[in-house]
């Protein structure tokens, strides 16, 4: 029972990292470079239910973007759709340009930003979207130094459909 409990205390320590701007976390709610990718969560800009799942694939710059039920996103085909500008938006707000496209292994031009030109690739959002649910949880307790009782958090789930 002792190391159950010093394992959960363990995993309720988290770091969070000052973003280099001001972030707009309502539009994306969730972003890292993790995984050789790009990857996020944006609000849908016409229906509050609905999140989508984005990402951009570093090196090949392979965007995928989905809802968090996989269903694959309609706007993007040939071009970044407007959840995956968002996203590399943000992300730049979050690292610094520099250092995300460091990681995309992409020019970074500091004019433009990210040249977002890669193919459409399908990746499952449910990965992504299951850490950004863990991030959730942890955000809406920041300063809680209190063992998280994770269960407790499945309910928000119907919320964030
Ligand atoms: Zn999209």
């Amino acid at each position: 029972m002792d190391a159950d409990r010093t394992a959960w205390e363990q995993r309720s320590v988290v770091r969070v990292i000052a973003p280099v701007e001001p972030r707009k976390l309502a539009k994306v709610p969730f972003v890292e470079l993790a995984d050789g990718r790009l990857q996020g969560v944006v609000s849908s800009g016409s229906d509050i239910e609905r999140v989508y799942v984005s990402s951009i694939t570093a090196g090949s710059l392979a965007m995928s973007c989905s809802t968090n039920n996989n269903r694959p996103c309609g706007a993007l085909h040939g071009y970044a759709c407007k959840h995956v500008r968002l996203l590399a938006d943000e992300a730049i707000l979050q690292y610094g340009l520099d250092r995300v496209a460091r990681y995309l292994r992409v020019e970074a031009d500091p004019g433009t930003g990210l040249n977002l030109n890669g193919p459409v690739e399908r990746t499952p959002a449910a990965v992504v979207f299951s850490r950004f649910l863990r991030h959730l949880a942890y955000l809406e307790v920041p300063d809680s130094t209190e063992p998280l009782a994770e269960l407790h958090w499945f309910p928000a789930m119907g919320a964030v459909r």
